[in-house]
């Protein structure tokens, strides 16, 4: 039977198992508002049962462990009926996951999944024992909306268990038969409903490594190692590699994975939004050799699998586990090589909006500022480029002459892109293809996406870049499984396989064969009714089909006594009679007999052709990859163009020389102000940049121009300046704003100061870092003390050569020039009109002597009084800036008085008492005044503990 009829049968019967169950577990008073009747049982034993389903692990989630076994609670209650037994079977096979539990021709969830599910989907959330104080809540959704429903439960980082009616309602007698059929992740997900096309979707799995400290070890206390493997399968793409535990958020940042699988016992922070997922231990023993390699696999990396080999071998072990035999075009990892690319802190990620503006939205993210791909591949090849930049000058200037030759040949850039139009989302199809799932319409959109691969070469054909000529001439032949599409799937395919007319013409003779007969007998048939009316002479004689009685001569009521009498009764109408006649019975049994057969080829021929494609993964997987480079290198370039970006250059020696750079989101979103470009000049003579200016003068804006343009630059990119020159950075850093994790109990103050030591920690002399008021979540002293410091530090640790931008409210700061060489002070010029302040966003070299907080201010509205009020303080405060002798209190030395390099800071008493050692004569002081004086001298500076 093909698997459109039973498909169609599944429809037609769901009403009578509906009835059926209704029946069986009296449900029938109780819908629609109710919960499982069916479940709770005889009604005497429903309040007990809902108490015992309510106290129970599985329904409980959070409130206590999952130790109880699902059979020792049913043992336990043998009032228990045999479909609560059941539920609970199915509940405790995917405990983490919400279980649409199919009754009839719903989907229903029950308990805490009822109260889970129903807010995300929208549907109403009903209750049994509305009235008592216990409640049974469930919700439910129709059968044929399911992938919906489960999508966006998906879409919220939730997973979902399907589980199926095993059998046909009305033959079973007693329990439909139920199995889990499908267990839907956030991180193995491959429906187009569940995915965003231009991001990828990576389960992250992640194994302490037997050499580190063993399960239980936490990545925030470092120094252990972690393998780790980020797997996306609706595209193929898999990386493996070994991670040092300070570096997971880094690479959780980046990847973004929707699902992390990690060995239970391990602790490991998830953050938001990330669908957990846990294994026993011994789950993740197996090395990627111990997992059998598939036929149909990618490309092999066999040298670098043994690295981050059993987080991969874990995470192909999961893909198999939740899609039985579909994750067959899983290639071997690629290896991670974390420490190769040019490394961005989860800090940097975010700071520079990499992926998500400040205010959460992507729209307005530097990726979808850039982002000028047409296809998805390319859109997910861009995210790629910008979240692993390079460290390779040879790549770079391989990419860096692609976009130059597509910026300056307009023409032919246009003809590659619309080439790339045609391509669509050749990954992810295919990716449903090997699972098996794909349906014939997108088969065939896959492969018209594949014939435009020969379209987009012909396009790029006079292009000679050499990154372009090899991408391009690289791209394999693909021809064949186009044209195995074509020769197969019918000109207007269906979206589901399981409808007939998947197959086209010609394909097969059989096929062909038994579709002529059945149009013959189609023909046939309505000889047969124009032969029937004739002889009969009922004009209104028609030929029915019916599921359940087959083909008939339906008549109307008023003319039954003209039926002729060799014509047998079928079936009774309100208005009318059907009848069989043998001639009828025996083209029924050919037309369904030919119908049968023609589902069963075309079932067939589908699945042979699914096969036969799937086994081209590898070539295109390596055909996608092309497309994407090229799609990413015209994107680029296309940016380039209109925003009249320039190509970078590479300085051999340390060097991070801008003219003229713009910062392309703010450019971008402000139009109401022209952009004022900047220039940026460090070297290892003056690397470190310190800059002051008042509030909402530019600062940040401009340490983040600066850093952005070195990423583009690494990203392939051009960058929005007039003329860029930059040497190789291995890593960027960024400490900005206030930051809260309040979830992992860490203050704004205390992440400062983690990501400041993480810097402190991880920079080299090739890393560029960014500082934007660190050390002002704490006291004014105890701040300005901290960023000193780490100035300083900077500057002068030995093995450290990295260029800083520092941007800093405490002006003090700045007179760290005056003893450290390689530190230079810029600032935010402003002019300041009749009172009031006026920003120029120009960074000059000098210090700014204020910061203009009370004017931005009052700009900002704050009432008048708080305003004058606010001068009074500050001049009150401004006085006591200088020391005893007027100079600058932070510039004095320490050298003057301990000769250690450390620069002294005084507190008002201590400068009196400072002041009173000066003026006291000695010589003339009796020992008792002496020690008076010594006594009273104490007393001042004494801290306040002693
Ligand atoms: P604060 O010290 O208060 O944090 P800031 O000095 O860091 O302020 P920014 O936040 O960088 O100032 O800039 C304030 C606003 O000024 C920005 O939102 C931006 O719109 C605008 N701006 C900054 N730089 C420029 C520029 N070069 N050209 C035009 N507008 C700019």
């Amino acid at each position: 039977m093909s698997i459109a009829r039973i498909v169609s049968e599944v429809v037609v019967f769901t009403f009578f198992e509906f009835l059926e169950i209704v029946a069986f577990f009296g449900l029938f008073e109780s819908l629609p508002t109710s919960a499982p009747a069916g479940l709770l049982g005889h009604r005497g034993s429903e309040g007990m049962l809902t108490r015992i389903i309510h106290g129970h692990p599985v329904f409980s989630s959070g409130r206590r462990a999952r130790e109880e076994t699902v059979s020792e609670v049913s043992a336990a209650n043998p009032r228990a009926t045999p479909m609560l037994r059941q539920y609970f079977e199915m509940k405790s096979r995917a405990p983490d996951a919400i279980l649409f539990y199919r009754m009839g021709d719903f989907y229903e969830m029950f308990f805490e999944d009822a109260k889970e599910a129903a807010p995300i989907l929208g549907i109403a959330l009903t209750a049994r024992n509305k009235s008592s104080d216990i409640e049974a809540p469930m919700c439910g959704v129709p059968y044929h909306s399911v992938e919906h429903h489960v999508a966006k439960l998906v879409a919220s980082g939730r997973k979902v268990a399907i589980c199926d009616q095993m059998e046909d309602a009305r033959a079973s007698k007693g329990l439909v038969r139920r199995d889990i059929t499908r267990i839907v992740t956030p991180g193995t997900v491959l429906d187009a409903e569940s995915l965003v096309p231009g991001s990828a979707s990576f389960l992250a799995t992640l194994v302490p490594s037997s050499s580190g400290n063993g399960p239980g070890s936490n990545p925030g206390e470092g120094g252990s190692e972690w393998e780790a493997s980020f797997l996306d399968l609706s595209t193929g793409r898999f990386y493996a590699g070994i991670l040092p535990a300070s570096r997971i958020g880094d690479a959780l940042a980046l990847f973004r994975p929707r699902e992390i699988l990690i060995p239970e016992g391990v602790s490991l922070p998830i953050p938001r939004g990330i669908a957990e997922s846990r294994r026993p231990a011994a789950w993740f023993e197996a090395s990627w050799s111990e997992v059998p390699a598939d036929a149909s696999a990618g490309p092999e990396h066999p040298a670098e699998a043994a690295s981050g080999g059993r987080a991969a071998a874990a995470a192909r072990a999961y893909a198999h586990e939740l899609r039985p035999g579909r994750a067959r075009h899983l290639s071997t990892p690629e290896p991670l090589r974390f420490g190769e690319r040019m490394g961005l802190d989860a800090s940097a990620i975010a700071t520079l909006e990499l992926f998500e503006s400040s205010d959460g939205s992507a729209e307005r993210s530097l990726c979808s500022l850039l982002d000028r791909t047409r296809s998805p591949l390319g859109a997910r090849a861009l995210r790629d480029a910008l979240a692993r930049p390079s460290t390779d000058p040879v790549e770079l200037e391989s990419r860096w002459d692609a976009v130059e030759e597509l910026v300056q040949r307009p023409s032919e850039r246009d003809a590659v892109q619309s080439a790339l139009d045609g391509v669509g989302d050749l990954e992810r199809r295919f990716a449903r293809i090997a699972a098996g799932t794909a349906g014939p319409r997108e088969v065939a959109s896959w492969a018209a996406g594949l014939d435009a691969v020969g379209t987009v070469r012909r396009a790029g054909a006079p292009l000679t870049a050499p990154r372009l000529r090899s991408l391009l001439d690289g791209m394999p032949d693909v021809t064949d499984l186009v044209r195995r599409v074509a020769d197969t799937v019918a000109a207007d395919p269906p979206i589901l396989a399981s409808a007939a007319g998947s197959i086209r013409d010609g394909a097969n003779p059989e096929l062909d064969a038994l579709r002529g007969l059945r149009r013959d007998a189609q023909t046939a048939l309505l000889a047969v009714e124009s032969e029937e009316r004739k002889r009969s002479g009922i004009s209104n004689l028609r030929v029915r089909y019916n599921r359940v009685f087959g083909y008939s001569l339906e008549v109307g009521s008023a003319h039954r006594d003209r039926v002729p009498a060799d014509w047998i009764r079928r079936q009774s109408l309100a208005n009318a009679e059907r009848f069989v006649t043998p001639a009828l019975k025996d083209l029924e049994e050919r037309i369904l007999g030919a119908e049968e057969r023609i589902g069963e080829i075309e079932d067939r021929l589908y699945s042979e052709l699914l096969r036969d494609l799937s086994a081209g993964g590898p070539r295109v997987a390596a055909a996608s990859a092309a497309l994407a480079a090229v799609d990413v290198a015209a994107s680029f370039a296309q940016t380039a163009e209109s925003g009249r970006w320039c190509r970078p250059r590479i300085s051999t020696r340390p060097r991070l020389c801008l003219v003229d750079a713009r910062h392309p989101i703010v450019e971008a979103v402000r139009r109401e102000e022209p952009f004022i470009p900047n220039d940026c000049d460090l070297s290892p003579e003056k690397r470190i940049l310190l800059v002051t200016g008042p509030n909402m003068g530019g600062k940040s804006t401009y340490l983040r121009q600066v850093a952005t343009a070195v990423l583009l630059a690494q990203a392939g990119a051009f960058v929005p300046a007039a003329r860029a020159e930059l040497s190789i950075f291995d890593r960027i850093f960024t400490r900005v704003g206030a930051a809260d994790h309040l979830s992992r109990g860490e203050s704004t103050f205390m992440v400062e100061m983690l990501e400041s030591a993480a810097i402190l920690r991880g920079a080299t002399a090739r890393s560029l870092i960014i500082l934007d008021e660190v050390g002002r979540g704490t006291s004014t002293f105890d701040g300005l003390s901290i960023a000193w410091a780490l100035v300083e530090h900077l500057h002068d640790a030995p093995e450290r050569g990295a260029f800083v931008l520092f941007a800093t409210h405490y002006h003090e700061l700045t007179e760290i020039a005056l003893v450290r060489t390689a530190i230079a002070n810029a600032t935010m010029a402003v002019r300041e009109i009749d009172g009031k302040v006026v920003f120029l966003r120009k960074v000059v070299p000098g210090t700014a002597d204020r910061s203009y907080g009370i004017q931005v201010a009052e700009l900002a509205g704050l009432p008048r009084d708080v305003i004058v009020r606010a001068r009074e303080v500050l001049s009150n405060l401004e006085k006591q800036e200088l020391d005893v002798q007027g100079a600058p209190v932070l510039a004095r030395h320490g050298g003057e008085s301990a000769g250690n390099g450390q620069i002294l800071l005084f507190s008002s008493d201590e400068s009196l008492v400072l002041e009173k050692l000066r003026e006291v004569d000695v010589n003339r002081l009796t020992p008792i005044a002496a020690l008076s004086l010594l006594a009273s001298l104490q007393e001042r500076v004494k801290a306040p503990s002693s």
